[in-house]
């Protein structure tokens, strides 16, 4: 089976065609400078491809990609009817999506409608929808959602305590996101242990971060919330914050709120704390040069996610399980170490050998850890897929 995962953002759109079954990636791009002029990077194995392709709209850049799939030169398949089914990752589910769904006009009402609370990615991933149903009419499409594995948290967890009209009227709530990634590792965590009636809790630790409590493969809380700027601090947001710190900041600098929370979403975080860079790599570098502000921006980091995993362990009431994903979290040895450190009395313990391994699915807690610690490398377009391909056979 070939699906075709299409990752829609403003100016931008990633796709994979990819087997659900054997997770084999036939060919994997990148369409840039949408609505500017248009680039095309298509990857198949180590072959790479680059061209400029005009792209007026997202339709322009859906078509480059089919026609470059299908090219005689670079591509993998002959004809777009070798396409069985496009999976699409949509951001906001708002309270209307609990799972995956095909793409039908009530699905995209439902999405739009979900627009006030996405306004950032919403309309791209809608763009993305549009430009495929124009190009590839005949094609199933399914939309997968970032918010979806989250929604069996129950109301302790995603309830604001703010006047209830504001849920009632507005749908504001908790909904937490990378729901994608953190369904994948969760499937993957109650493979490796063998059951599915354990607690779990899953650290994605990327450029942007979040965790999830998982009691029998549901999730029970997430550290986002209406929107990504929520829990740990992150590569340039800032995480929880005392809302009046943005009343402060307003009222004494005379910015707009979008203006602030701008602030908050793109110049904040591990960048606004180390002075040097988002990226953990760079601040990892700085630190051991003896950076302090870089040191503690990692020790700040460190501190969020550990705080989370103790209040996690306390809504699960036990940790069987704990994940670390994504490219901190698969990646950085000293950032597992220094958030394992000091979580012995719960049952945490790290092997330093083990941990010292990079973007590996592998145990790294020592034999007599209570607490089984893996890293998972994360796979959000394999669990695309296998959603798109799921919903599509069962649709047959
Ligand atoms: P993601 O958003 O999941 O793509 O993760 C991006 C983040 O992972 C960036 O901040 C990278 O610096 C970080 N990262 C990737 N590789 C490493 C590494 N070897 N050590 C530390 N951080 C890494």
């Amino acid at each position: 089976m070939n699906i075709l995962i299409i990752n829609a953002g403003s100016s931008s759109l990633k796709y994979q065609l990819m087997d659900p079954n054997s997770g084999e990636v036939f060919a994997k791009g990148l369409c840039e400078r949408i609505y500017i002029d248009g680039r095309l990077t298509h990857k198949v194995g180590d072959k790479k491809v680059v061209k400029e392709v005009p792209m007026p709209t997202h339709a322009e850049a859906i078509t480059a990609v089919l026609d470059i799939l299908v090219d005689a030169e670079h591509g993998v398949i002959k004809s777009t009817d070798e396409i069985d089914a496009v999976g699409h990752r949509v951001v906001h589910g708002g309270d209307k999506f609990a799972d995956s769904c095909i793409i039908d006009e009530a699905c995209i009402k439902a999405i739009e409608d979900c627009i006030p609370l996405g306004p950032l990615h919403n309309p791209a991933n809608l763009m993305g929808i549009r430009a495929c149903q124009a190009v590839m009419p005949k094609t199933p499409q399914v939309a997968v959602f970032d918010t979806a594995f989250h929604m069996t948290m129950d109301p302790v967890a995603y309830r604001y305590a703010i006047p209830k009209e504001y849920y009632e009227n507005d749908s504001i709530r908790r909904y937490g996101f990378h729901g994608t990634s953190h369904k994948y590792v969760t499937r993957r965590a109650m493979a490796l242990m063998g059951r599915e009636d354990i607690k779990i809790i899953n650290c994605h630790l990327g450029n942007g971060s979040s965790l999830s409590a998982v009691s029998e493969g549901k999730c029970r809380d997430t550290s986002m919330g209406l929107s990504p700027l929520a829990g740990v601090c992150m590569g340039t947001r800032s995480g929880d914050i005392d809302a009046c710190v943005v009343q402060f900041i307003m009222n004494k600098y005379g910015m707009t709120a979008d203006e602030c929370l701008n602030m908050l979403n793109k110049k904040s975080g591990v960048l606004a704390l180390s002075g040097v860079s988002s990226d953990f790599r760079d601040i990892e570098e700085a630190a051991k040069a003896g950076n302090t502000d870089c040191a503690l921006a990692l020790d700040k980091f460190a501190f969020d996610v550990r705080k989370y995993i103790g209040s996690y362990a306390t809504v699960l009431g036990g940790c069987d399980c704990l994940v670390f994903t994504a490219g901190v979290g698969e990646n950085s040895a000293s950032m597992r170490e220094n958030i394992c450190r000091g979580l012995e009395f719960m049952g945490i313990k790290i092997d330093p050998v083990k941990n010292n391994i990079r973007g590996e699915e592998v145990c790294i807690s020592t034999d007599d850890s209570k607490v089984k610690v893996w890293i998972i490398p994360t796979n959000e377009e394999l669990m695309i897929a296998q959603d798109t391909a799921e919903l599509v056979m069962a649709a047959k």
